[in-house]
């Protein structure tokens, strides 16, 4: 498979005013897809350079297909690395009980490999694309309002220059926030907090071809355990390893069940040291490659039903949607969001005047329902990889039995999808998770609403 270096641009969108707010990833592709349909695009970023914390990124077909359509999927993948599969292991014995190849059978049924890349680089890329599209992609400026303009065929957008405080209004046809987890825009919808999972997540980084116990590694391996996980990937073509440690943090699930206050250091070094020692001797030789100065206490939110803020105000990315990281969807959501307003806006422009009420309801009315699903599904997978005792078993024995009889019926929903369907606007029930699990819920709602009911601490069942 041979990858496009260079996009074709076209000009469906020429003249049209669009603001993004925030430097993300979603942001940065939201910029580059409007621009490469010939919009006027500016981005607002607060920091004073477009960065990401963390490291590895994995980015399935469903990704790779759109930073193909982008004339990024060969410099995206020369930055990267293409794993030969995804390999589950049991993180107590080390025992393999799944491997998804991501070989040609693989390539042919979605449409594009599997990819992990540093998310610098990806950021980077993306950046370096959106300027050379014709975006200015702007720092030290952040977006603090944005109000219908008095006319109502537009949005008055207002910023702050954090160098020295002055604030302006820039007038343009749409806003896009994409200003992450805890954006300005999402409270407008909403008022929402995130949804904390209890589970923290530990990051590293690490030479690999100078490390003796990772000599050949050539797939993403997921160690998933009790109350734990462990994942590793190469990254830069082999010369990076990424490793990722995630543990449910004690302190934070004993605060949640008896109505406290969680500290707020939750998912420490101290917790850090004591979460994996039921697991396999070689993760636990692993741990030492983790870095220990931050850790990530992982959070969602309720899956958002309606993305619109009004006719000219849209949000997306994290600020939409922001998932827990079990299926690795995240970004590429977010690389969706971008794709799928630039493709119906130029749409609607190559039919007449553009009617920005009706794009952004029309990418709202695709998007809500797929996000909240890979939202869901996440909270679901994640449960599943954490389980104990007999469910472990049988979580163990369903996985190879999905190796035995093929696991694509799984993936297809998530890996194959093309906004260009409107599979979403057309049935939006497929948001739903499918019907054998629709009376799983969610263990921090379980909790939740035990104590609202008012079982005591001692008899929650988590
Ligand atoms: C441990 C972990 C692992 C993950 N693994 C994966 C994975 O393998 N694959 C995947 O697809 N996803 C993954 N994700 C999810 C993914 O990282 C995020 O969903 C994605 O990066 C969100 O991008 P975003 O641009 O929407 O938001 P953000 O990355 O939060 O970006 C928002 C940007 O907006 C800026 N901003 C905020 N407010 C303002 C303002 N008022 N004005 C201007 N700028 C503003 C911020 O500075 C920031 O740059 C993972 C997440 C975690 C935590």
């Amino acid at each position: 498979m041979t990858y496009m270096s260079t996009a074709t641009p076209t000009t469906e969108l020429a003249g049209k005013k669009i603001i993004v707010s925030g430097g993300g990833i979603g942001g940065a592709s939201t910029a580059l897809a409007l621009a490469l349909r010939g919009a006027d695009v500016t981005l607002y970023e607060r920091h004073e350079e477009f960065k990401e914390v963390g490291a590895g990124l994995q980015i399935g077909p469903h990704g790779v297909k759109i930073l193909e359509k982008w004339g990024l999927g060969d410099k995206a993948i020369q930055a990267g690395y293409l794993p030969d599969d995804m390999q589950f292991r049991d993180a107590v014995t080390a025992e393999n009980i799944l491997t998804m190849k991501f070989d040609e059978t693989f390539r042919e049924r979605y449409g594009a490999p599997y990819l992990v890349v540093h998310r610098s680089d990806l950021l980077n890329l993306l950046v370096e694309a959106g300027r050379e599209a014709g975006a200015d992609l702007v720092n030290g400026v952040s977006v603090v309002g944005g109000e219908e303009n008095a006319a109502g065929d537009g949005v008055d957008v207002t910023i702050e220059h954090r160098a020295d405080g002055s604030v302006e209004t820039v007038s343009a046809d749409l806003l896009v926030a994409c200003d992450g987890i805890h954006s300005v825009f999402r409270p407008k919808i909403v008022q929402d907090e995130p949804v904390p999972s209890a589970y923290v997540a530990y990051r590293g980084t690490s030479d690999l071809p100078n490390d003796p116990d990772m000599q050949g590694l050539n797939s993403v391996v997921g160690y998933i355990g009790p109350r734990c996980h462990f994942i590793q990937y190469p990254l830069r073509q082999g010369e990076l390893l990424n490793q990722v440690a995630v543990f449910q943090s004690p302190r934070y699930l004993d605060a949640l069940i008896g109505g406290t206050d969680a500290p707020e250091d939750w998912g420490n070094n101290e917790e850090f040291k004591n979460a994996f020692g039921h697991t396999n001797d070689f993760l636990q030789g692993r741990l030492g490659h983790m870095w220990l100065d931050q850790w990530w206490q992982m959070a969602d939110r309720e899956p958002l039903t309606d993305w619109v803020v009004s006719d000219h105000i849209l949000v997306m990315g994290d600020a939409a949607h922001p998932p827990l990281q079990y299926i690795a969807s995240g970004a590429v959501m977010a690389m969706e969001d971008g794709e799928t307003l630039a493709l119906y806006a130029s749409e609607a422009a190559s039919e007449g005047d553009v009617d920005w009420g009706s794009v952004v309801r029309e990418v709202s009315d695709e998007r809500a329902p797929r996000c909240g699903r890979i939202q869901t599904t996440s909270r679901f997978w994640g449960e599943m990889w954490h389980v104990d005792g007999v469910a472990r078993h049988v979580r163990n024995e369903a996985f190879r039995q999905a190796e035995r009889g093929g696991w694509f019926h799984y993936a297809d929903w998530l890996w194959n999808y093309d906004p260009a369907r409107r599979d979403y606007v057309n049935d939006p029930a497929l948001g739903e998770l499918p019907e054998g699990l629709k009376d799983w819920e969610y263990n921090i709602h379980k909790i939740q609403r035990q104590r609202d009911a008012g079982v005591s601490a001692e008899d929650i069942t988590v």
